[in-house]
């Protein structure tokens, strides 16, 4: 459904994706895990294109989308750091991307209700971004990211701010959501147990390499590399 072929990207002498090669299957919850800077930001913004490589393409439905801007690849993008508009209420957050696309207001309320529905946000419609804590602020940014139903959805690190309890709930949602809708995920981590318990496949990272894309369980059980060795067996 999206594959990455070749792919390099160099900031300065930085090499920070060393020829990447990743092909995510249709419907599948695939995590990007490594410890932080080995470019797992990077292979997202390639994807989304907010970023082009030096060498290699992006494919979304077998089309080679390396020339085609973020706002044509039909997708859904969820930031590390918080990403609603801070001067528009959760409805308007909700209700940009569907005016973008010209959506009927009918059809858009019909849309905001279900998905707000899904993240258990319902009646806080009205509410500015700064009047939600930081558990509502991510649910409503992947409620943003899901409105406009898009092929593809991009989480990175939507976890990373909140405290562990929330962390734990809003992975169980995240997974249960991904799956009832079945939409095509890339999930960005470096929590090894956030990986392991969320998702279809792992692609364990570390500066700019793949070491390793496999299930959970393979990973776990059966890890290919000392590096990944010793990163998942860092959680136990
Ligand atoms: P983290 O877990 O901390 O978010 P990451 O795996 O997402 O890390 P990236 O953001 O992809 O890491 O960054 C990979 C490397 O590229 C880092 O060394 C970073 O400093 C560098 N880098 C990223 N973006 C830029 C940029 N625009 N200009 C220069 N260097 C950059
Ligand atoms: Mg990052």
């Amino acid at each position: 459904d999206v594959e990455i072929k070749g792919a390099r990207k160099q900031f300065g002498s930085n090499v920070v994706l060393n020829d990447i090669d990743l092909e995510v299957k249709q419907g599948e919850l695939l995590t990007l895990l490594g410890p932080s800077g080995c470019g797992k930001s990077t292979t997202l913004n390639l994807i989304a294109g907010f970023l082009e490589a030096d060498q290699g393409d992006v494919y979304i439905k077998g089309k080679k989308v390396t020339k085609v801007p973020p706002y044509k690849r039909d997708l859904g993008m969820v930031f590390q750091t918080y990403s609603l508009f801070p001067h528009m209420t959760v409805l308007e957050n909700l209700s940009f991307g569907l005016k973008l696309r010209k959506v009927a207001k009918t059809e858009q309320k019909k849309k905001i209700d279900r998905v707000l529905e899904l993240v258990k946000m319902s009646g806080l419609e009205h509410r500015y971004p700064r009047e939600l804590s930081g558990g509502q602020r991510q649910r409503v940014a992947i409620a943003r990211a899901l409105v406009v139903e898009p092929e593809l959805l991009l989480l990175d690190e939507p976890l990373s701010n909140l405290d562990a309890k929330l962390r734990h709930e809003l992975r169980a949602e995240i997974k249960r959501l991904q799956k009832e809708i079945g939409v095509t995920t890339i999930f960005v981590t470096h929590d090894q147990e956030e990986a392991l318990s969320m998702s279809d496949r792992v692609v364990v990272m570390n500066a700019g390499e793949i070491e390793q894309i496999s299930t959970p369980t393979v990973i776990y059980n059966h890890p290919e590399t000392e590096f990944v060795f010793q990163f998942i067996g860092k959680s136990n």
